[in-house]
């Protein structure tokens, strides 16, 4: 269980962060490990968010590659090699499965160049092979439609539990002296040039902690909060895009199935998910409470449609057969462009230039969290006395908690 600490109202803290995902915590143990104080305000539970409705994949973004977005690619790819030494028992190799038919619109051709250039990105590590299942191999592909097949590539990625690995930071956090205050949500924040005043509410209470800096790491919620912030701090403009998963009964064999979808072409995976199948994901612009995020009848119809084009077993599955689903929010930035072109580089948005006092993450990846939370360290130090540090994420071993 994580620990959450007594309350210590009207302390100060260098760093105050809101928001326990996967973010929140990744900065909670970086500035805990440079040797500020720190702690972390949750107003629910830790993951949440969306730190336990992602696709739960540590990788660098085969697809990416297409948007030309290398500098995100090789970031993750970095942050999962390091990722699969820090965390074994949280993070795991898995390999990739990309059949290509017919109709597929990417071909061969293009899947190896595509591959080849992942596998450079990747460097020496034995994850970067990729090959093709042989012929012989397809009928053992978990009952893989083999009509129209041409060729089934394999890569490797890896998979991880979302909320275990953000727990499991927040554990490391802790063992470095970061406070978690939860259930506590931020109700108002005023921002000053020493320090900044947060209350928070906590059970029927309302308490005060002060920060020389405030990240806020709310995902989803991060515009909402900054309106809860005087002086009112400049917004970006996002769009919420929810993601749907849905998970089915009976084992995935032989690693994850990248699919096409046939209706729209884009990308849907097929997991395996503890003895299970997990199927995701949509693209559906959100408007609204971002905790009111639920999957739409039409995406679960979408992922079904999706799952049986390629896996006859799945023809006879409707939505009752659904045991469990969930939703969650990408946080993009505004733009003319279709969702799936957008850029997935993580904003770090300051209050002002020079020694902030207030840092807004904007979007950003499960796998990168470590590197991310590494750059808003180097951010607000300018706005921080100098600490001596006491560890390094990059070798900070993380197991469950
Ligand atoms: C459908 C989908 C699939 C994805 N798949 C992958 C993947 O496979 N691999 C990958 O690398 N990335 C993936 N991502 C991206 C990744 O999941 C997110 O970038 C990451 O989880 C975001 O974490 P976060 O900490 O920013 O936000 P969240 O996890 O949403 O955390 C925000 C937290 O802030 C808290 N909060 C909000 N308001 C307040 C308040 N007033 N006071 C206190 N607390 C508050 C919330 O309760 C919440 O816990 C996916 C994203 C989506 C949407």
């Amino acid at each position: 269980m994580d620990k959450p600490m007594s309350l210590s109202t009207n302390k100060n803290y260098d760093v105050v962060v809101i928001g326990g995902g996967i973010h929140g915590v990744g900065v909670a143990q970086a500035a805990a490990a440079a040797g500020y104080s720190v702690a972390l305000l949750e107003q629910n539970a830790l993951a949440s968010g969306t730190s336990s409705r992602s696709s739960k994949l540590i990788h660098g973004g085969l697809r990416y590659l297409e948007s030309a977005q290398i500098s995100v690619v090789r970031e993750c790819l970095r942050e999962r090699t390091l990722l699969l030494k820090l965390a074994p028992e949280l993070v795991q190799l898995q390999y990739f499965n990309i059949p290509v038919y017919r109709e597929t619109t990417r071909r061969p051709w293009q899947l190896q160049i595509g591959l080849s250039l992942y596998a450079l990105l990747t460097g020496m590590h034995r994850s970067a092979r990729f090959s093709r299942v042989p012929k012989s191999k397809w009928s053992s592909l978990n009952g893989l439609d083999s009509n129209g097949l041409q060729a089934v590539f394999r890569y490797y990625d890896a998979q991880t539990d979302d909320a275990l690995l953000t727990r499991a930071v927040m554990n490391s956090a802790q063992q470095l002296g970061a406070e978690l205050l939860m259930p506590c949500k931020l109700i108002a924040a005023e921002l000053g040039d020493d320090y900044s005043s947060i209350t928070y509410r906590h059970e029927n209470n309302e308490e005060t902690v002060n920060a020389r800096v405030i990240v806020n790491a709310t995902g989803p919620w991060a515009n909402r909060v900054l309106e809860k912030i005087t002086p009112t701090p400049k917004t970006l403009p996002m769009e919420l895009v929810q993601g749907s998963h849905i998970v089915l009964d009976g084992k995935t064999e032989e690693g994850i199935y990248y699919m096409e979808a046939p209706r729209d072409k884009r990308a849907v995976f097929l997991m395996p998910w503890k003895d299970k199948a997990l199927i995701g994901t949509t693209e559906t612009v959100f408007q609204g409470d971002p905790a009111e995020a639920q999957p739409l009848a039409s995406e679960e119809e979408y992922l079904l449609e999706t799952v049986a084009h390629y896996f006859p077993r799945y023809r006879d599955t409707r939505r009752e057969d659904i045991i469990e689903r969930f939703a969650g929010l990408r946080v993009l930035p505004s733009s003319g462009t279709s969702h799936f072109a957008r850029s997935r580089e993580t904003i770090l948005h300051p209050d002002r230039h020079n020694k902030p006092r207030l840092l807004t993450i904007y979007g950003g990846k499960l796998t990168a969290y470590r590197a991310t939370a590494e750059k808003v360290i180097k951010r607000i130090g300018e706005s921080l006395p100098q600490r001596k540090p006491v560890a390094d994420t990059r070798k900070l071993k993380l197991t469950p908690p």
